[in-house]
């Protein structure tokens, strides 16, 4: 086992998880009423390692959105389908150092990366090529579920239709940074604008919860080898670009912060979830919704560095 002592792990995760209960710290989303409902006092853990060892503690089946947490996985996807060469002409590998739906581009007029807003508009843009040309919107819905899925072991999600109404709803933003990237001609030619921020949308509100989303955590460790199901879902140098990206951008504007404190690729979302990855070792999810002000989950955040502090899991820990 990759873990050899798991139940004396289990019992550090345990204590690391009552730690981070006790903090009041942090407000919920509040742009759109689905998210501002949210309650404070949610908080799950799940993990789940290379060969399968799984531990869950707190509210692990409660469905929350993907909101920012899918960026990672359609990106996964672009790559896996077009190659990175071809998504690359299009986003940049830069954090902005800016907040994640900052209406800004970098020098070339490309979206600095993936993992902010106008970056994953653009990646949903190229997903519209994705098995045969000019798939429909709900050809590319079905596709997206079910590929996310096969990164979950085959778990099944959700949608949450209130989400997505209220996302378009409240998307001034985002219509703004759409309409921004099309002045710049970001796009692939032929995109349809409204269905491609529509397809963004959905991304964002498709809905798990921790046990299923440390699955596609615990896939992405394991070198895109799903964990639970055996099934190459990902190449590994689809695996590599994407934990690149997680690691230097995953974080909003703490992302430089947090690859100094914890070392380890992940990619929150306004939903409050984390999706953490220990390469060759383990995936994690987190998930509690009281965000801090760069939109970050406030529990999620101090049990990452409480998990640095026990164990050497820093990408530059063992040097
Ligand atoms: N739906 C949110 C948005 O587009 C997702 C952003 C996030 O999770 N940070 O604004």
């Amino acid at each position: 086992f990759v873990i050899p002592d798991f139940q004396d792990f289990i019992k550090d995760i345990e204590e690391m998880y009552w730690t981070a209960k006790s903090i009041t710290d942090g407000k919920v989303a509040s742009y759109i009423p689905q998210l501002a409902r949210a309650n404070s006092d949610n908080w799950g853990v799940s993990v789940c390692t290379i060969d399968g060892q799984r531990f869950s503690i707190g509210d692990v089946n409660v469905p929350f959105t993907l909101q920012s947490c899918s960026k990672p996985l359609t990106y996964a996807m672009a790559l896996e389908t077009l190659g990175p060469d071809v998504v690359h002409q299009y986003v940049g590998t830069e954090p902005s150092g800016r907040n994640f739906n900052e209406l800004v581009l970098d020098h070339n007029m490309k979206p600095h990366n993936p993992m902010i807003n106008a970056g994953a508009i653009l990646v949903c843009s190229l997903l519209k090529s994705l098995d045969k040309p000019e798939m429909t919107l709900a050809e590319k819905f079905d596709y997206v579920m079910s590929f996310f899925s096969r990164l979950a072991g085959n778990e099944v999600l959700g949608f949450n239709n209130a989400v997505f109404l209220s996302e378009r709803e409240a998307a001034d933003r985002n219509y703004a940074l759409g309409f921004y990237m099309r002045e710049h001609k970001c796009y692939p030619d032929k995109t349809n604008l409204r269905e491609c921020m529509d397809f963004y949308f959905q991304c964002c509100s498709m809905e798990a919860n921790c046990d299923i989303m440390t699955i596609m955590a615990a896939t992405l460790a394991n070198g895109g080898i799903c964990p639970i199901t055996d099934e190459k879902v990902l190449r590994p140098d689809s695996v590599r670009n994407v934990l690149s990206l997680m690691h230097s951008c995953g974080m909003y504007d703490y992302s430089g912060q947090f690859a100094f404190k914890v070392g380890l690729p992940a990619k929150s979302g306004v939903s409050g979830a984390m999706l953490i990855v220990v390469p060759n070792v383990m995936g994690i999810c987190t998930w509690s919704p009281p965000l801090d002000p760069l939109g970050n989950s406030c529990r999620g955040l101090q049990f990452c560095e409480e998990l640095i502090k026990r164990f050497n899991f820093h990408k530059y820990d063992n040097i």
